[in-house]
C-alpha cells in the first residue's frame, strides 16, 4: 500500500527523521488563513497524488509569498500526467504547502526489504533528485548499497558505509546517523517494504532534511497495523482494484482485451503468458484463491466484465481445494445477471470437474469448452477475431 508524501514526513518524523514542515490543503475555503501557518517568503506547493515524478511534470512549483493562494488553487483539480501516473494522469485532490528549502546538495537514500538476500538493504548516492534508474544505467558505481542484517537495530559501521557516498562533516555526520536509524526503525516497525527520500538534501545552511518522501507497505502486515490501513487513500487506486480488495481478490488491471479468471497466481501468470504467445493481451491478472464461494466468483466475473476494454472472457480453472461445481454455479450466475455478450471459453479439470461441466452444459449460455489452457487460448483468441 501507497501513501502520500505528507503522510510519510509524519511517520518519519515521530520517528525522529528531519523533514519539511507543510500545511495540508485539500479545499480552497478561507485558504489564506489555511496558507497563514506558513511565513516563509519562498514556498513550495506539491501535488500530493500516488505517484513520482511531479517535479518534471508541474506538480511541484516554487513561488512567492504573494502567489502561494493563486497558485494553490491551481494546482487543486489539476491533472498531472508524470512518468508514473500512466497516460491518463492523477487528479490532484490534495496539496502540500511547504517552506521552501535552499538547497545546497541533493542525495538519493533508501531502504527495503531485499528478498534476495533476505536482508534490509539501503542504498545511497550523491546523485539525488533525478531518476535512480538512470543513474543505477549511466553510473553504477556511484550507488552504494549496504544490506544489513535484521535485528533490532543497526550497527554503527553500516551506518558509517551507508553515508560514505554523502561526504558529511561531524556535525552533519551526527544528524545522519540519527537519520539512518529512524529510517530503520520505520520499515521495520510498521512493516515498511521501501521508504525512499530522493532527494536528502543538505541546506546552504548545512543542515540534512528530507526533502521528498515515500513509503509502502507490506499489504499482508496491514492487519497488524491499523493506524497504517487509516492512511489509505481510495481515490488513489485503480477503483476496480479496490472492488477486489473488499472480496479478497488478488486482481490487477491491465490494458488488454481478454479478460482472465484464473486460480492460483502461477496459473494466472501462465494464463496471461498463453494468451500473449497466441498474439493477444490480457486485460488483467487474477487470482480467485483457493477456497472461493460463488459469491466471490460471481464478483470477480463482474469485476472483469467492468472492464470496458474486455472482448472476450477465458477462465481457466485447476479445482484442487476450488471445487469446479462452485466456479460453474458462480460464472454462470454472474453471466444470466450481467446478461453477458461477448464470448466464454472455460477450461476445467480437477475436483468436481463433471458437476461443473454439467452446470455449464445445462445453462443455456453460449460457452466454448477447452481442453486444455493451450487449446483454451487459441479458442478465446480465435473468438474475438
Ligand atoms: P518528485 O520526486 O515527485 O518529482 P520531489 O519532492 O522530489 O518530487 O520534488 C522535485 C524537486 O523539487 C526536488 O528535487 C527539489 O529540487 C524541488 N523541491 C521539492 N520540495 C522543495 C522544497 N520544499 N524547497 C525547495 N525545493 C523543493
Ligand atoms: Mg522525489
Amino acid at each position: 500500500m501507497n501513501i502520500h508524501e505528507y503522510q510519510a514526513k509524519e511517520i518519519l518524523k515521530e520517528y525522529g527523521a528531519p523533514v519539511t514542515e507543510g500545511v495540508v490543503i485539500s479545499h480552497t475555503n478561507d485558504l489564506e488563513k489555511q496558507l497563514s501557518v506558513i511565513k516563509t517568503s519562498k514556498i513550495v506547493i506539491k501535488a500530493q497524488i500516488h505517484a513520482g515524478g511531479r517535479g518534471k511534470a508541474g506538480g511541484v512549483k516554487l513561488v512567492d509569498r504573494s502567489e502561494v493562494v493563486a497558485e494553490t488553487k491551481k494546482m487543486l483539480g489539476k491533472v498531472l500526467i508524470t512518468n508514473q501516473t500512466g497516460p491518463g494522469g492523477k487528479k490532484v485532490n490534495k496539496v502540500y504547502v511547504q517552506e521552501a528549502q535552499d538547497i545546497e546538495k541533493e542525495f538519493y537514500l533508501s531502504c527495503l526489504v531485499d528478498r534476495e538476500s533476505s536482508k534490509i538493504a539501503f542504498i545511497s548516492s550523491k546523485e539525488g533528485g533525478v531518476d535512480i534508474e538512470e543513474v543505477a544505467v549511466k553510473n553504477p558505481e556511484k550507488i552504494i548499497t549496504t544490506r544489513v542484517e535484521y535485528s533490532d537495530d543497526i550497527n554503527q559501521d553500516d551506518i558509517e558505509k551507508i553515508l560514505t557516498p554523502f561526504d558529511l562533516n561531524d556535525s552533519q555526520k551526527k544528524e545522519g546517523h540519527k537519520l539512518v536509524k529512524s529510517i530503520y526503525k520505520t520499515l521495520t516497525e510498521k512493516d515498511a517494504s521501501l521508504i525512499e527520500i530522493n532527494p536528502l538534501i543538505i541546506t546552504k545552511s548545512e543542515k540534512i532534511i528530507c526533502l521528498d518522501a515515500k513509503i509502502n507497505f507490506d499489504e499482508n502486515a496491514l492487519f497488524r497495523r491499523p493506524e497504517i490501513l487509516k492512511l489509505r487513500d481510495l481515490d488513489e487506486e485503480d477503483p476496480k482494484e479496490v472492488e477486489a480488495s473488499k472480496y479478497d481478490l488478488a486482481y490487477i488491471k491491465l490494458n488488454g482485451s481478454i479478460g482472465c479468471m484464473v486460480n492460483g497466481a502461477g496459473l494466472a501468470m501462465a494464463t496471461m503468458d498463453i494468451i500473449k504467445l497466441y498474439g493477444q493481451e490480457p486485460a488483467n491478472f487474477l487470482d480467485v484463491g483457493g477456497g472461493a464461494s460463488k459469491e466471490k466468483v460471481s464478483a470477480a466475473f463482474k469485476l472483469i466484465l467492468s472492464d470496458k476494454n474486455v472482448k472476450g472472457i477465458l477462465i481457466n480453472i485447476f479445482g484442487g481445494i476450488m471445487r469446479c461445481d462452485v466456479l460453474a454455479q458462480g460464472v454462470v450466475d454472474a453471466a444470466q445477471e450481467t446478461k453477458l455478450n461477448i464470448p466464454l471459453v472455460v477450461r476445467l479439470a480437477g475436483t468436481n470437474f463433471t458437476e461443473g461441466k454439467k452446470i455449464l452444459n445445462d445453462s443455456n449460455l453460449k460457452i466454448l469448452s477447452a481442453s486444455d489452457l493451450n487449446d483454451a487460448a487459441k479458442k478465446i483468441v480465435e473468438a474475438i477475431k
